[in-house]
């Protein structure tokens, strides 16, 4: 660590009476002056449009290899390479990987710096067209994107050891630099922290903001570091507080930190992470295990460690999950049965490769194989995964970690013993239309699960109304404009579904002197307490201003075990849900009135001023066949008097295949980006159920929208008048669009929506 700056320690320096900003400022400024200022360092050019890169590369000359790096307009944390080559500017996508942070093009290398990245293809073409020469000036590169950013304060905090209140006080002030700036040594304070095992200030540094992914200059992680570190306690803080992976690989060489522990020695590291998970033999590039590490280096404790290990008792055991006679069309059936839940697996025997073993998974409603190899009739693995020593080791790893695959394992589907399906437990249970409100149970209870049974309709509970059980009326009781619901008068119920922060549960409210309600209790779970608790919470305060008959309504907020959302019990539940179950139940007079009624809901939330940001079918619940509701009001946000769109600042998980162009390229959203939405909503009415663009990309999509200047194709059966309709929300300038007015009026006078019940309608 270089001398701190002005040549005192922070210690020293607040003892002599100086204050925090004055010295927080101190390094800004020190580090101002060393930061480069060479031009040809220069090529950063924050947000640009694809436009704006060729008019600066032009006016720059346009010389063959001339290029700029610029902040990507469409996907949040991705850069743009825009390079000229022969006359011509070309554009390639840096990729930010979700694990570790790295940046890559295509199946380029991975680098923790961009400016590593860029010295790379100035070295040579690598792939590109042309290796990059001189760079169309813009800005200096951001700290936090550099392998070696700045010695910030934090970094020197660090150094010092300072104690955790003073520390605390650094991240705290508003001037307080990056946390994830790597040093001149390419660590940042996490880092540093961990290598050193000081666990007070990593536990601080995670809880302001520091990233448990972020690579240090060689690809290393924070748990890496720790266990080269030898520092035992770290890694089990780490893993269990700072939610750090124990199977992530380090770029380039792919050491797991078991690799690491072994390679050095450490056995109370290997014991620690073995605790915690880690899987016991995984292997890096070259095939080496841990194991092999520890015998080449004779670290005889170690190998005692990984050689005596005997992996946790499998969660689920081979019955649950393992199918004999199953081939792939059956597998996909059985999965299809299931629900194509996240995580639903199978494993059965290989047709083509008797002996072997295929996994089979469904995620994101497709279905994935997967080999399970077999080496010496001894280790089994997927791929350049980790070896086990049986299958049920391996399955059960993999519902503990994705590690490859696109989820964690989570519901197995058991194997069929009769030539009919089995009653498979389907990974989210949704309500039927003949569910009665749940026999009581006490609060403190969890829900209990139930099995949905299929009768008719005529039992549906009517939608409360106001008058009916005296609810709605009395002012809210918070400071927020929410309404406090006494744990005491709320019974939970069964599990309806899942939603972002928790589970979605039935439930009944007996609020003293009124009849029972039967409600909706959405949950926040605790793990999301600090994350969600904000989103959560908006959305509860958007949804309380709301009455209308299309759209979910919030009763209040119930602060029990956990923070729930009470609502109107929509008995039907997802109308995603309903139509991909029972396709031949619902047809063309059910979804023109649905259409008709998101429209009604849609221009109600308009007039009141809301933007709804994610209308999608999933987000549409259903009453009855005959009445559909709007909910999911998580992204919703008020637009500001005098403006008819909002500007969205923070990314987040965008569904980009129901945004509208100008939300996903500038982020900004209005009415009229909800109508583009409220097009791709009919689309998946009217293909009951399809995934809009099928199994495109975000980025796919958006080049089919922008550059093909294509949109969704008519579904089958679906009406000319109504595609005409959904071609109309996708126009690509927002203000040609209907507005939710014109579509609500549209229905109402329409003579073929005559008979339904769409709130406004003339009857
Ligand atoms: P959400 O968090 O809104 O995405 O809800 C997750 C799932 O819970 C939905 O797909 C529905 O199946 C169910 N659900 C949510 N809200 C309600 C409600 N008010 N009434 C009935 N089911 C609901």
């Amino acid at each position: 660590m270089p001398k701190p700056v002005g040549g005192r320690t922070i210690a020293q320096r607040l003892k002599s009476g100086e204050s925090l900003l004055d010295i927080i400022k101190s390094y800004e400024t020190h580090n101002a002056k060393l930061a480069s200022k060479k031009t040809e360092d220069m090529w950063f050019h924050e947000k640009l449009t694809r436009g704006n890169a060729l008019h600066n590369l032009k006016k720059s000359g346009a010389q063959q290899g001339m290029f700029l790096v610029r902040e990507s307009l469409n996907i949040k944390g991705s850069f743009v390479l825009s390079i000229i080559h022969n006359s011509e500017p070309q554009h390639f996508q840096i990729n930010t990987s979700p694990h570790s942070g790295c940046f890559s093009i295509d199946n380029g290398p991975p680098f923790v710096g961009l400016d590593q990245l860029i010295a790379f293809y100035r070295g040579g073409c690598n792939g590109l067209p042309t290796s990059l020469t001189l760079s169309c000036v813009g800005y200096v590169l951001r700290p936090s994107l550099r392998q070696y950013g700045e010695n910030t304060i934090v970094h020197q905090a660090i150094d010092e050891a300072l104690d955790t209140a003073t520390f605390r006080k650094i991240l705290q002030n508003p001037k307080c630099p990056n946390l994830n700036i790597r040093n001149l040594s390419g660590r940042t304070p996490l880092h540093e922290a961990c290598a050193r095992g000081l666990n007070d200030l990593i536990l601080e540094l995670f809880k302001y903001g520091a990233s448990i992914q972020t690579r240090d200059s060689e690809g290393s992680s924070a748990l890496h570091l720790a266990c080269r570190g030898n520092q035992p306690e770290t890694c089990k803080i780490l893993v269990k507080h700072c939610h750090a992976k124990p199977q992530d690989r380090r770029c380039g060489s792919g050491w797991v930190p078991l690799h690491e522990a072994s390679y050095c020695g450490y056995q109370h590291c290997i014991e620690t992470l073995l605790q915690q998970g880690a899987a016991c033999h995984p292997r890096c590039v070259n095939g080496e295990t841990p194991l092999d590490m520890a015998r080449k280096r004779r670290h005889n404790k170690c190998i005692q460690v990984l050689e005596r290990y005997q992996p946790p008792k499998p969660h689920f055991s081979a019955p649950n999950w393992l199918h004999s006679a199953v081939d792939r069309y059956k597998a996909v059936e059985l999965l299809e049965h299931a629900g194509l839940g996240d995580g639903c697996f199978l494993v059965r025997i290989s047709k083509r490769n008797p002996g072997q073993y295929v996994l089979t998974m469904s995620f994101d409603k497709n279905v994935f194989n997967y080999e399970i190899k077999n080496r010496e009739n001894k280790w089994f693995y997927i791929d350049d995964g980790p070896l086990f020593t049986s299958l049920d080791y391996l399955v059960d790893y993999y519902c503990r970690f994705s590690d490859g695959l696109p989820c964690e394992l989570s519901g197995p589907i058991p194997s069929v013993a009769r030539n009919q399906l089995p009653a498979i437990p389907k990974p989210k249970p949704k309500p039927k239309m003949d569910e009665r409100p749940p026999a009581p149970v006490p609060i403190s209870h969890p829900p209990l699960p139930q099995k949905p049974t299929h009768v008719s309709n005529s039992h549906l509970p009517k939608p409360p109304t106001s008058t009916q059980h005296g609810y709605l009326p009395g002012a809210p009781n918070s400071a927020s404009g929410l309404r406090e619901i006494d744990p005491k008068h709320v019974v939970l119920g069964r599990e309806l579904g899942q939603g972002e922060f928790g589970s979605v549960l039935m439930g009944v409210w007996t609020s003293p002197g009124s009849k029972s309600v039967p409600v909706a209790l959405k949950t926040l779970h605790g793990e999301h307490i600090n994350t969600g608790e904000t989103e959560f919470q908006r959305e509860a305060e958007v949804m309380m201003g709301l009455n209308h008959l299309c759209i979910v309504k919030l009763y209040g907020i119930c602060r029990g075990e956990t923070l729930m959302m009470v609502q109107e019990l929509v008995a039907m539940g997802s109308a995603l849900d309903y139509i991909l179950d029972y396709p031949s139940e619902v047809g063309l007079a059910d979804f023109k009135l649905w259409g008709a009624q998101i429209a009604s809901g849609m221009n109600y939330l308009e007039e009141k001023g809301f933007v709804h940001r994610d209308l999608a079918l999933r987000n549409i619940l259903l009453a009855s066949k005959q009445l559909v509701k709007i909910s999911d009001f998580g992204l919703s946000r008020a637009v500001g008097a005098g403006s008819n769109y909002y500007k969205a600042s923070a990314g987040g998980r965008w569904p980009v295949k129901w945004y509208a162009p100008e939300s996903i390229n500038y982020g900004t959203f209005s009415s009229n980006s909800d109508v583009w939405s409220y097009g791709v909503t009919l689309w998946e009415i009217f293909s009951k159920g399809d995934q809009p663009y099928g199994n495109m990309t975000g980025a796919q999509v958006i080049q089919y929208i922008e550059d093909s200047k294509r949109r969704l194709q008519q579904p089958e059966g679906c009406p000319d008048k109504v595609y005409k309709i959904m071609l109309q929300c996708w126009a690509y300038k927002d203000s040609e669009r209907p507005t939710f007015r014109r579509l609500h009026h549209k229905f109402r006078s329409d003579p073929e929506y005559f008979n339904i019940k769409v709130p406004g309608h003339k009857e």
